[in-house]
């Protein structure tokens, strides 16, 4: 019986106590294409002087000292302080100065599409409060006061209204379409993923075909 074979027979499922890298597939990015093709149409609503000289006083920005106004890290993002997508969908929220708080790169990734203050007091992995980090009340007292003074600013654009035009309905239907070729394609690439394990598996039976390259198999 061959390496290969053996192997396989054994059926693995980890190695060392950990669990084998489960097997990529052509169409696994789906989700992250339509979040992609929603993101790529989020208006930036432009923004003056004015604005941001109020909007650092409100949010209490030290400009020597940027920090993360959820957790007080050096910031080096700006998050949406409201989801722009959701369940796949525009929220109506954009990309607009009094949607956007500066942030670390922990707090962002961690807060995803949440809501800003379930997030901070939940038990997400990283979140301010399963960090137990400082000032947790006054972080919350600051981002709540700006939560309600952006309340009749920030611009929320009802993205329903553009369900009745071709130029965005094509644009969603071609991302699922472009999806479903995607999924045609991961059929093609098991069944040259069997042919490549049955020529590996041809190739061990009769050795003396083995040229060096061949020996992909340990
Ligand atoms: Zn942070």
């Amino acid at each position: 019986m061959t390496e290969l074979r053996k192997r396989k027979t054994s059926s693995l499922n980890q190695l060392a106590g950990i669990k084998i890298p489960a097997e990529t597939k052509v169409s696994a990015r789906g989700t992250t294409i339509r979040g992609a093709f929603v993101k790529a149409i989020i208006p930036v609503i432009p923004w003056t002087y004015a604005q941001v000289a109020e909007w650092e006083v409100r949010l209490r920005i030290d400009k020597n000292n940027v920090t993360c106004k959820y957790c007080g890290d050096k910031a080096s993002e700006l998050d949406h302080f409201f989801a722009v997508v959701k369940d796949k969908k525009p929220t109506g929220y954009v990309t607009d100065i009094y949607n956007l708080i500066p942030s670390c790169g922990k707090c962002n990734q961690s807060k995803g599409g949440k809501y800003w203050k379930d997030w901070m007091a939940g038990d997400a992995p990283n979140s301010p409060h399963t960090r137990n980090i400082a000032d947790f009340g006054p972080r919350l007292e600051t981002l709540d006061n700006y939560e309600n003074w952006i309340a009749n600013k920030v611009t929320i654009i009802p993205f329903s209204k553009f369900e009745s035009d071709s130029l965005y309905t094509t644009y969603f239907e071609e991302c699922e379409s472009l999806i479903k070729t995607l999924e045609t394609y991961q059929s093609k690439a098991v069944t040259l993923k069997n042919y490549i394990e049955k020529r590996i598996s041809a190739e061990q039976e009769n050795p003396q075909q083995i040229s060096q390259q061949s020996t992909i198999v340990p």
